[in-house]
């Protein structure tokens, strides 16, 4: 494995284009292999011209992989974001907006509203306050991370991640020895405050959460895209820090697994059992 960071030329040879970003957020959004959200059959997605978008070759659904992160919502482009992304995870003493305005050649207020954005998202990932409580919803789920392997052998070697969510605020996640209740949930109970109503799935893991004093609801996840059970995830920037983590400390967990909240959100918001 790589230890060193990821070179400028590595960088650029990985994002060339405006095009390669997107299908990046798109194949780490989604993943290469998932079943249309609107037809149920195996997707194949084409790129829609002109647009951020894909569109499903058999019912012509269309997916926005930047919709619900920061990117939607700025005329910056992907690659101008990316690679102020690459400067904040190759520079150690942080990234000053006068080089961002310098180098993607951006006013200093747009400059310095996307070191913003970036230095809150980092910030938000190093939180450990607890989350929740009355009258709140935490999601909780765990996934796969890491590791490589076939299908039938897709869980082996890989680290066990549990991420907790607060609808609409931050996130946590922990690394956990397993998915079994006795490491799941003293994380729960660590990080989500009492009185917390709190969605899962199926998991048995979860199944005495009532008794900590959680109110517990259920989802039946019909479509698994964030479940991430064969280590792939669906947040776009999770794969793009992952990516370059991996590269700067040559061990991923702790970056790759997080979860942007709003990736989260929007995904969670597409899945029918987790609003009820
Ligand atoms: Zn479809």
């Amino acid at each position: 494995m790589n230890t060193n960071a990821p070179t400028l030329r590595q960088f650029q040879d990985r994002f060339p284009t405006e095009e390669a970003c997107l299908d990046h957020l798109f194949q780490v959004r989604y993943g290469t292999d998932f079943a249309c959200p609107k037809c149920d059959r195996p997707a194949k997605y084409s790129r829609v011209k002109a647009r951020r978008a894909y569109q499903c070759n058999w019912c012509a659904n269309q997916l926005y992989p930047t919709a619900g992160t920061p990117f939607d919502r700025t005329r910056t482009s992907l690659r101008d974001w990316f690679y102020v992304m690459f400067l904040f995870t190759t520079t150690r003493n942080g990234v000053a907006a006068k080089r961002v305005q310098r180098e993607i050649g951006v006013t200093y207020k747009t400059a310095w509203r996307m070191c913003d954005q970036i230095r809150s998202y980092m910030a938000a990932l190093d939180s450990d306050d607890p989350i929740g409580g009355e009258g709140e919803v935490v999601q909780i789920d765990e996934t796969f991370i890491g590791g490589k392997g076939k299908r039938h052998n897709m869980r082996a070697n890989k680290t066990v991640v549990i991420g907790m969510m607060e609808n609409g605020g931050e996130l946590v996640t922990r690394v956990v020895a397993s998915t079994r209740k006795n490491d799941l949930l003293p994380q729960v109970q660590a990080f989500v405050l009492p009185g917390t109503e709190v969605h899962t799935d199926e998991s048995s893991s979860y199944r005495t959460l009532h008794n900590l004093g959680f109110t517990h609801k259920k989802v039946n996840h019909s479509i698994q895209e964030y479940v991430g059970a064969d280590g792939r995830t669906v947040n776009a920037l999770e794969g793009f820090w992952g990516m370059l983590k991996r590269g700067i400390y040559g061990t991923h967990v702790s970056v790759s697994a997080k979860h942007f909240r709003s990736i989260w959100a929007s995904i969670a918001g597409t899945c029918g059992g987790c609003r009820t």
